[in-house]
């Protein structure tokens, strides 16, 4: 946790926010508010949001201007993402949401441990950096980054640890889109507890 005072919360270090389609996982095509916390902890060299890591770009603002603005869409869902949305405390936010009746959903990597309520948590585990163990149980989404075909023990490395309703994707990393997913395609097919999913936001040319 960075030394600026969050204030329980109520204060975010804010990068965007933005009304979308979920482009990722088992949500993808619902509308949803996102919103994308600076900071992260991880450090992945192909990750596409590198403009989140540095948190002192994103000082903290207030969470009460940001939820007004979610509620001001007609959006039903939410989408508390980074960057590493856990470096800080999520409970004000989440239970500010909850009350205006809107669904949660939380994309992690799981390398902290888990603040606020959500009711879904997409855990996207690295391996430089991996989830800790608490946050299995709880993931309703396990999402794997696939760069690779050595990235398929990695993924099953991880869904050993989930709970059985956990669904389970396999996701291509999007620069090498072409180079694996003739693989991911052979691997869900041989082992269909897995599912795709794939970056369609970028296909349809929105955030
Ligand atoms: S965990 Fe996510 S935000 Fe952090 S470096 Fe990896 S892909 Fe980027």
């Amino acid at each position: 946790m960075s030394e600026v005072d969050f204030e329980n919360g109520k204060k975010l270090p804010l990068v965007e926010d933005f009304y979308t389609v979920q482009g990722e996982g088992f949500h993808t095509g619902k509308p949803a508010y996102f919103i994308r916390l600076g900071g992260c902890d991880v450090g992945c060299h192909w990750c596409d949001a590198k403009f989140t890591w540095n948190s002192k770009l994103h000082p903290p603002v207030d969470v009460d201007a940001v939820i007004e603005r979610a509620k001001s869409f007609p959006a039903q869902a939410i989408v508390i993402t980074g960057g590493e949305p856990l470096l800080y405390p999520l409970d004000y936010l989440t239970t500010e949401l909850h009350n205006s009746g809107l669904d949660i959903f939380l994309e992690t990597s799981g390398s902290q441990p888990l603040s606020g309520r959500f009711d879904w948590i997409c855990l996207s585990p690295k391996r430089q950096q991996p989830p800790v163990t608490e946050i299995f149980p709880l993931a309703h989404e396990l999402k794997v980054i696939i760069t690779s075909e050595a990235d398929f023990a990695w993924a099953e490395e991880n869904a050993a640890k989930v709970s059985k309703r956990c669904m389970l994707y396999l996701q291509p990393e999007w620069s090498q889109f072409d180079n694996v997913m003739p693989a991911i395609v052979e691997y869900v097919k041989s082992n269909p507890r897995w599912n795709i999913s794939i970056q369609s936001h970028k296909f349809m040319n929105i955030p």
